[in-house]
Order: C-alpha cells, then structure tokens, then sequence
C-alpha cells in the first residue's frame, strides 16, 4: 500500500548539486512521472527518472545553464537544461509545446511527498526499480500525456 502525504502548497524551490542554479516552481504539479526508457537511465546515471510536469508559465530560475537538444525515443525533442557549472540536470522543455516544465523530481528542496502517479516505459524498468502499486505502468510513451494527468489528479484530488 502506498503511502501518500498531502502535497504541500506552492511555491516549491529546488536546485543544482553546487547551488549555482536554482529555481522556483509557483504551481501544485500537474503530473508525477516516472520514465524508465534507456535514454532516460543513461541521461542520470540511474535506473529511472522521476519527473515533476508543471505549467512553465510558473516556473523560474536563476544562474547559468547549459542545453542539450535530445531527441527522445518518442521522436521529442527535449531541451535540457543542466547546471553549467556542476551539471546537474535540473529541467527541460518540449521543443514542439513549451507549456510545460519538467522537473527532476530529487532537484526539490523537501521531495519527501513526491511519489509518482505514474510509470512509463515500464517493459524497460530496472530489476531494482520501485513501481508504485497505486501508479498507473504504461508501455512506452503515452500517446496522449492526459493519462498522466489524469492519474495524478485521480491520487491526489484537490
Ligand atoms: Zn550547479
Ligand atoms: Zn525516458
């Protein structure tokens, strides 16, 4: 079962491993993602990433940052933005609908109540990984985001 704390009010800060980068996000999520495709693996280091989507009109940042253009598997393309000094990758853009604003979910402050709402890409999913068994687990990308959307506002009603 899992456990979900009420996610608390905006605005929500975070940053970059050496503070050099830092952002401010002034609107509640409108999806909690976890993508576990081999490009986003290899792109952190890590098993899978897991992403706050937002409106990006309530997103800003301070400091200086460094943009890879990536062509997702998909075919997006994505415009991340990572720390230009340390590198941490801290947000990106969908080139073809810049509305919104995606988040590494451990850049936060305080993520202790950012659990995903949903899992993409899960055929590919680490042996190690966690799916949540509340979330929603796609196969591949969603042909529509809605989904995502709507999995997040079905876990965490406002
Ligand atoms: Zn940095
Ligand atoms: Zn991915």
């Amino acid at each position: 079962m899992t456990t979900r704390k009420p996610i608390p009010a905006p605005p929500y800060q975070g940053g970059c491993l050496c503070g050099q980068l830092r952002y401010t996000l002034n609107a509640r999520p409108l999806a909690l993602n976890a993508c576990h495709c081999d490009q986003c693996k290899i792109s952190t280091g890590s098993s899978h990433i897991e992403m706050l989507i937002a409106d990006a009109g309530a997103f800003s940042h301070t400091g200086a940052t460094h943009n890879f253009i990536k062509t997702a598997e998909s075919g997006r393309q994505l415009d991340i933005h990572r720390c230009a000094h340390c590198g941490t990758r801290v947000f990106h853009h969908n080139l073809a609908n810049k509305a919104l604003v995606f988040i590494p979910i451990p850049t936060l402050d305080d993520a202790s109540w950012a659990i995903p709402t949903s899992h993409i890409w899960v055929e590919r999913a680490a042996p190690g990984a966690m799916l949540h068994e509340d979330a929603i687990k796609v196969e591949g990308q969603p042909a529509d985001r809605a989904l995502l959307m709507d999995a997040f506002a079905r876990l965490y009603p406002e």
